[in-house]
């Protein structure tokens, strides 16, 4: 531990100049934010090199294989949680999930600003939709999501297709909260049942998408709509797909389409019930004769499910 105050925020850098509140200097931190989301980062990481079993020296030298050059103690200073990787450095953060198998996103979305973006974006909907929370609303109760890793085009395109229900009166839309790592600009479609409606922009390349439904819905009816979800594929090639599921659902499906001359070496399933563990199962899979990679799941437990290859 420091003895002296910082004179920067260890998560955003911004400068430390005023004490806390009741005259107590804040040591480290500028807010609680950046103290919540430093702490989350380090025992995210910590875990995963933990579960892992790799040692510094390794975790490093697989990042050099992404062409990112970390020195061990740089890594280890991230993991006792005396600094932190900048925003800038997105690309690096998503490789070291990706090498410790920890879900994506769980590591990126600790950078500074980016979990700020997304709370702020979901207030901003909920006022919109005079609701304190989504759930209010409505639920979702199955989703289909059809992934297809366009490799000749950089790009992944992603047909998703959802099934909710209305818990009240004059339930018209839905929107859909995204954000591609690497600020890297998505692409939203209205598909079969719905139009688009307002798009909302956070920091951060946080967005929010407006669906309306052709009708609105009466409490207890169910609805089918369905829309396309395109971005370009970073430098290093995306390798994972995952779902989030929060809220219980009746069914799920993930498909994941190669191209036939593109195939990954191998590619396995990923299920992980706690962020902080490493996943509960993972099984390697094989490609149907469609280069298409299936997961069929009714009545998921909360978690996060996908695919991840190489
Ligand atoms: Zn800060």
């Amino acid at each position: 531990m420091p003895t002296q105050a910082r004179r920067q925020c260890i998560r955003c850098q911004a400068a430390l100049v005023q004490p806390g509140r009741r005259g107590r200097p804040r040591m480290n931190y500028h807010s609680d934010a950046c103290r919540r989301a430093h702490n989350r980062f380090k025992t995210v990481l910590g875990h995963g090199i933990e579960h892992e079993g790799l040692p510094l020296r390794e975790v490093s030298a697989l990042l050099a294989q992404f062409d990112y050059s970390v020195s061990h103690s740089t890594i280890g200073a991230w993991r006792n949680g005396d600094s932190m990787p900048s925003r800038a450095s997105e690309g690096l953060v998503k490789a070291l999930e990706w090498i410790l198998r920890i879900p994506a996103g769980h590591l990126v979305r600790e950078l500074a600003g980016i979990e700020e973006a997304v709370a702020r974006l979901q207030r901003q909907v909920a006022r919109r939709l005079n609701v304190t929370s989504e759930d209010d609303r409505l639920i979702t109760t199955a989703v289909r999501d059809q992934c297809y890793i366009r490799t000749s085009l950089q790009r992944t395109d992603r047909k998703i297709w959802q099934r909710v229900v209305a818990h009240r009166e004059q339930v018209d839309r839905y929107w859909v909260m995204y954000r591609v790592e690497g600020g890297r600009p998505a692409r939203i479609k209205a598909g079969p049942n719905c139009t688009p409606g307002e798009l909302l922009r956070g920091g951060h390349g946080v967005c929010a998408t407006e669906l309306r439904f052709l009708k609105p819905l009466r409490p207890d009816e169910s609805y089918e709509f369905g829309y396309l979800m395109s971005y370009p594929h970073s430098d290093v090639e995306d390798l994972s797909i995952q779902r989030s599921v929060q809220a219980p659902l009746e069914h799920l499906s993930v498909a994941v389409q190669f191209e036939p001359h593109a195939c990954p070496r191998k590619l396995s399933t990923s299920t992980w019930l706690r962020t902080d563990a490493p996943p509960e199962e993972t099984a390697e899979r094989c490609l149907s004769g469609r280069h298409t990679a299936l997961l069929n799941l009714s009545n998921p437990d909360p978690g996060i499910y996908g695919f991840s290859w190489s």
